[in-house]
């Protein structure tokens, strides 16, 4: 079979989203870009039935190049990702609860704390609302991840990208322990914003972090 790896790959992240917290049921969905097109998860279908046949093949231009079953019904956004974003080579979307709450306000996260700068930026947007599924949710995607690896999405979820499917899942758990510390900073009163100069030297700090050559 085609791409074994990365269906498994895909398989092993959709499974992960409930023990992580991020998500119940059949909400959010999977994929990881291939050469011309990109590999998805089916719609509606509960996790732990996938199996790897069962993902969908798709061209860059978001036609079924393989696969019986149908594609998630979010692969509008998933395709348009991969067009606007070369270096982007895997999306996880989820409906992560703090960060999904705080999405139903229709507001980002602000710089609150340093590590929003994880998502390429001094802020974590949120984009407009638009039925799920649809060509003006892309759209809108698209735009709030500008310059970013992450954005929520009004009423609904957020979006996660990276250079593969294990960073793209790091930067949703990320958004969503981010979202939470942002809705218990609130409670207590109203956080205190680092402001952008500070926000781009910690950017700054991020192209190197973690590399220890290990
Ligand atoms: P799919 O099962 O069609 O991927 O839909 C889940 C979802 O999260 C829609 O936004
Ligand atoms: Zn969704």
């Amino acid at each position: 079979m085609q791409h074994l790896q990365l269906r498994k790959e895909i398989i092993h992240t959709a499974r992960s989203f409930m023990p992580l917290g991020l998500g119940v049921g059949t909400a959010g969905n999977v994929s990881g870009r291939v050469r011309d097109g990109f590999l998805i998860t089916p719609s509606g279908v509960a996790y732990g039935r996938l199996r790897p046949a069962h993902l969908v093949l798709m061209a860059g231009s978001g036609a079924v190049r393989g696969g019986a079953l149908k594609p998630s019904s979010e692969w509008r956004f998933h395709r348009d990702i991969y067009a606007a974003r070369p270096e982007v080579r895997a999306i996880v979307h989820v409906h992560s609860p703090f960060a999904t709450a705080i999405a139903c306000t229709r507001r980002g996260i602000p710089a609150f704390h340093y590590m929003v700068a994880v998502a390429g930026g001094d802020s974590i947007r949120c984009a407009p609302y638009a039925t799920f599924g649809t060509q003006a949710l892309s759209s809108r995607a698209v735009r709030a991840l500008r310059q970013r690896s992450s954005c929520l999405l009004a009423n609904h979820g957020q979006i996660a990208l990276g250079e593969d499917l294990p960073s793209a899942l790091k930067v949703a758990l990320e958004v969503e322990e981010l979202a939470k510390q942002y809705w218990l900073a609130n409670l207590f009163a109203k956080p205190v914003t680092l402001g952008r100069r500070e926000m781009r030297k910690i950017v700054g700090k991020f192209r190197n972090y973690g590399r220890q050559g290990v």
